[in-house]
């Protein structure tokens, strides 16, 4: 039987902090403190979550932070305005509004007005175009560059292999196949979504499978070309009354089924999840250095 390697993220993304640390305190030898504003917009739990761990990882790793929480009924009139006073503040390089916000905000229209230099999430049009042009001095999303790290740090090369990406978000799915296409990684790459035909089939030809979808369990064993590497972005609440909270988190993979086929995959959780940070943190540092003509 195959032998799979278990991709830890959380090892990589340990190891990529403590090598963050080390250029942080050399830019603070030089004068120069890298600084990110968390924007929060409502209630949802969930954000609030994930906004603490981005401050929390700051804290620890000597990057000066500001959170920002407005209440639900903030108006786009007064984020725009906050942004605006964040894109002018030599304190902060890296601006993230924390998603999704309230209804009423028009997400895109806030993110325009994000100075590009400063949007370390790589959601704005000049960051998407960077990352088109494989313009280095562009910002690209967390998520998959967390998954080209992980790709990185095991030694898989992507050069010359067929990489399928199910899933066409901007948050994750476009840039993904962006990356691996680019002259740096060298797939070829075909993207699926929900109206691919016969994506087993499809899948069954990727010697790289990324899964982005939001679908507990869609990639099963029928999906697997033996020997290929699965990334499973997925993060899903499935019920679960053993469990205290009554829920536990899974991957878009039926990692079961799928794992024993593989020659190396991320689990959920402890995979891609934890290099999302990791990433911001390097985007916040390279936004740093940038700002500072380095
Ligand atoms: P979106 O909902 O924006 O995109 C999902 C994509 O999956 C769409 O392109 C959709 O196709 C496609 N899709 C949906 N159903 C199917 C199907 N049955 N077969 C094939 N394709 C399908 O999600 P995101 O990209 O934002 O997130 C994807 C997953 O990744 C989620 O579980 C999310 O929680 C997780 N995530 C994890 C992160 C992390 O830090 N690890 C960060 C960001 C997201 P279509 O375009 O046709 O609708």
């Amino acid at each position: 039987m195959l032998s799979t390697t278990i991709i830890d993220g959380k090892e990589t993304s340990r190891k990529t902090l403590q090598s963050l640390a080390e250029d942080i305190e050399q830019l603070k030898r030089q004068g120069h403190t890298p600084g990110l504003a968390v924007v929060l917009v409502g209630e949802d739990p969930a954000s609030r979550v994930y906004v603490n761990s981005k401050v929390k990882a700051c804290e620890e790793l000597g990057i000066y932070s500001q959170k920002w929480t407005l209440p639900t009924e903030t108006t786009q009139e007064d984020l725009v305005k906050l942004i605006r006073q964040l894109n002018a503040d030599e304190r902060i390089h890296g601006i993230l509004v924390q998603s999704p916000p309230p209804r009423h905000i028009d997400e895109q229209a806030v993110i325009l007005n994000i100075d590009p230099r400063k949007d370390v999430d790589g959601f704005h049009p000049v960051n998407v175009a960077k990352l088109v042009l494989e313009d280095p001095t562009g910002f690209v999303p967390c998520t998959p560059l967390g998954c080209m790290e992980l790709l990185r740090s095991y030694g898989i090369s992507p050069q010359g292999k067929h990489a399928v990406v199910i899933g066409r978000s901007m948050i994750v799915g476009k840039p993904m196949a962006h990356l691996l296409m680019s002259r740096q990684a060298n797939a070829t790459v075909t993207i699926a979504h929900s109206r691919t035909a016969d994506l087993p089939a499809l899948c069954r030809t990727a010697d790289i499978l990324v899964a982005a979808v939001g679908r507990p369990g869609l990639v099963t064993a029928d999906f697997i070309k033996p020997g290929a590497v699965v990334l499973d972005v997925g993060i899903n609440r499935v019920e679960d009354p053993t469990r205290p909270r009554g829920y536990r988190i899974v991957g878009d993979v039926d990692y079961g089924s799928v794992q024993p086929l593989c020659s190396a995959i991320t689990p959920v959780p402890g995979g891609v999840g934890p290099m999302t940070i990791a990433m911001l943190m390097s985007n916040t540092v390279k936004a740093c250095k940038l700002a500072c003509g380095m």
